[in-house]
């Protein structure tokens, strides 16, 4: 198949600010892939994730169109799931070649992001792999699915072992319990030292930004950030297109 015939199914796409993460309150377009391999407890996108949910078809030279028009440069490739959208990486490839832009691409943690990351070209390797990782203007939001959302089984733990400096990871908690898994997982994985951006995220309703924030003091966690999700304050946390 060429690469004008690959589509994507998008449910929606809107600019608004980031709700969260390293460019929290900063403009973004957001393009919502449709469908997701997970099923979390208190996921609020569910009707993306729909198999009768409706959506457009957008050829990469389209979304690509689509980003430039709407003169956003951070944008935001979500879902559902976007790693499971058959042919990712010939829209990735294309994002790749204009710097302008900031492509954020957040994904729940259980797609393995290898397949994803830019691959070193000539026999220089690690030269190259090196210069291709810095200048990359792709990176990975990865969610790490604690107790609370019923899908910690399906984690992919090598991702952790990939994840680069300008790639995030957010733990979304609902007990002690979870805050102790992220703290294992920031250790295990040297997070802090990579340079990774660390997000703990609380799961409304199930444990308080408060005792989050007591936990981070006893632990002495530095460079781990608390974050509410700036949406839930300024608008209906049912609204969609925000
Ligand atoms: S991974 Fe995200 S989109 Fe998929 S079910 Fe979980 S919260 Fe919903």
């Amino acid at each position: 198949m060429s690469e004008e015939k690959v589509t994507f199914r998008v449910v929606e796409q809107f600019v608004s600010i980031n709700g969260e993460g390293r460019r929290a309150g900063q403009l973004a377009l957001f393009i919502r892939f449709a469908g997701c391999n997970l099923n979390c407890e208190y996921c609020d996108t569910k009707w993306a994730n729909e198999a009768e949910v409706s959506y457009e078809e957008y050829t990469v030279e389209q979304l690509y169109q689509m980003i430039k028009n709407s003169k956003v440069k951070n944008v935001t490739l979500t879902g559902g799931e976007p790693l499971i959208q058959p042919n990712m990486n010939s829209l990735l490839n294309k994002l790749r070649e204009d710097k302008q832009l900031r492509i954020e691409i957040e994904t729940n943690g259980s797609v393995d992001i290898y397949t994803f990351l830019p691959k070193a070209k000539s026999s220089n390797m690690q030269t190259e792999a090196e210069h291709d990782v810095l200048s990359d203007n792709v990176s990975f939001t990865l969610d790490y699915k604690t107790a609370v959302s019923g899908m910690e089984h399906q984690m992919c733990m090598k991702n952790y072992v990939n994840l680069r400096c300008q790639d995030t990871v957010k733990f979304v908690v609902g007990s002690v319990e979870d805050l102790q898994k992220a703290k294992q997982i920031i250790e295990k994985y040297h997070l802090v030292e990579k340079g990774c951006g660390i997000y703990l995220s609380p799961c409304f309703g199930k444990i308080e930004p408060a005792d989050m924030v007591e936990f981070l003091v006893e632990n002495r966690l530095n460079d781990v950030n608390v974050q509410l999700q700036l949406h839930k304050f300024i608008w209906d946390p049912e609204q969609r297109g925000v």
